[in-house]
């Protein structure tokens, strides 16, 4: 096998990014300029939102996300235990309490049907998250949450462009969150895009990215002016820099391009597989729209955790990036010292768990990289099976 790596994830730069982040440094404006405004309203507009708030991260995001609802200490937030950690996190920020309910195991969403259980006097908030980008029941996830009259916060963060019975991952939520971290489906370096229809939201939110000041007029009139040494609640420096903003906005235009080229990764992935009965595809449904944030697959229940974490060290073995995506988040040692979470609770997200693989994926990955890729994975497969028999 030849050995240069294939890596489980890359960013895609071009001639246009680099050159309008050079463009944007050469201006002499490097925070809270035009670029971030331009990126702000591609990402709302792509989403079909109103108001989009540029932050430092996506984790930054859903933390002022939930600031500007009022989350706080006694309240509740009904999520899912698998996600990337910083879904749950950014709960733990606001001193509000994670409430975990288990997923539906074909979307790997929170199961729609087991949040009413889950709801108490204390419920403020509902956080679900588009697992790897698939938007499938989001629909009926935000009819439960307007049925109880509970906020929805939807965690986007790994379904730019992706859309369920033709409406856009972000407008599912009361509010909606972003990331642009290198792996995600376009980057920004570091950062996030907070989107909403709630107009006095995305004022909190702009107010609590930039260290509690007032708005500036709608004018954008620069805030150095009168209103820099305001403050008037309790902010952060959550903000996105004006060459993070450059970057974003040269991805946001060519963002249709980039989705095609990831279907095309994804279909190459899927027509390798598909004949493989120890493998488990991606189900996305036919009225969904996905843009694959990452291509994971998962082995059947004949393969333990044990035998799956020896296939993704044997891929790496070959230099092929792979990863467990995600572990359950209940199951963090400091969520399990916390809240005393035991295994065996939440059965469908820890059977998924258990035996998922993210394949490497990007932009640019070949047919033969796909086909490197399922080769080592065919033989590790083997290989692991033949040494439990
Ligand atoms: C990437 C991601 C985030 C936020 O990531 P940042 O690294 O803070 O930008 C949050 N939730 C999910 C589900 C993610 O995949």
């Amino acid at each position: 096998m030849p050995h240069s790596e294939i890596p489980l994830s890359r960013p895609d730069i071009t001639a246009s990014e680099i050159e309008l982040v050079v463009q944007t440094l050469r201006s002499g404006r490097l925070a809270l300029g035009p670029r971030q405004d331009q990126f702000e309203s591609m990402v709302a507009t792509r989403a079909g939102c109103r108001y989009g708030v540029a932050v430092s991260s996506g984790t930054a995001g859903l933390h002022l996300a939930m600031l500007a609802l009022g989350l706080g200490p006694g309240d509740e937030v009904i999520t899912t235990p698998f996600s990337f950690v910083a879904s749950a996190n950014s709960i733990l920020y606001t001193g509000a309490t994670p409430v975990f309910v288990d997923i539906d195991p074909t979307s790997l969403n929170i199961n729609a049907d087991l949040i009413e259980d889950a709801i108490t006097p204390n419920t403020r908030a509902i956080l679900a998250v588009e697992a790897f980008g698939n938007p499938l029941h989001m629909d009926r996830i935000a009819s439960v949450a307007a049925r109880h009259e509970i906020p929805l916060i939807e965690d986007c963060c790994e379904a730019l462009g992706c859309a369920h019975r033709g409406r856009p991952a972000g407008s599912f939520g009361r509010v909606g969150v972003f990331a642009f971290y290198p792996n995600k489906q376009i980057t920004t370096g570091e950062g996030g895009v907070i989107v909403t229809d709630d107009e006095r939201l995305a004022e909190e939110c702009r107010s609590l990215r930039n260290h509690g000041r007032p708005i500036p007029s709608a004018t954008g009139a620069s805030s150095e002016q009168g209103t820099w040494l305001e403050h008037e609640r309790l902010g952060f420096n959550y903000r996105m820099d004006e060459l993070s903003a450059a970057l974003g906005v040269a991805q946001m235009d060519r963002l249709d391009d980039i989705i095609q080229m990831r279907q095309s990764v994804a279909n190459m992935y899927m027509t390798r597989l598909m004949d493989n009965s120890e493998i488990i595809l991606p189900t996305i449904a036919p009225e969904s729209l996905m843009t694959w944030f990452v291509f994971v697959v998962r082995l059947t229940t004949e393969y333990s955790q044990e035998d799956r974490d020896q296939v993704i060290r044997g891929l790496r073995a070959h230099d092929i990036g792979a990863a467990p995506y995600f572990p359950c988040i209940h199951l963090m040692p400091h969520y399990e010292e916390r809240f005393g979470v035991q295994a065996g609770r939440f059965p469908i997200a820890e059977r998924v768990s258990r035996r998922t693989i993210a394949l490497p994926f990007h932009n640019n990955l070949t047919q033969r990289d796909v086909d490197l890729v399922v080769q080592s994975l065919e033989l590790m497969l083997q290989r692991t099976s033949m040494g439990r028999d």
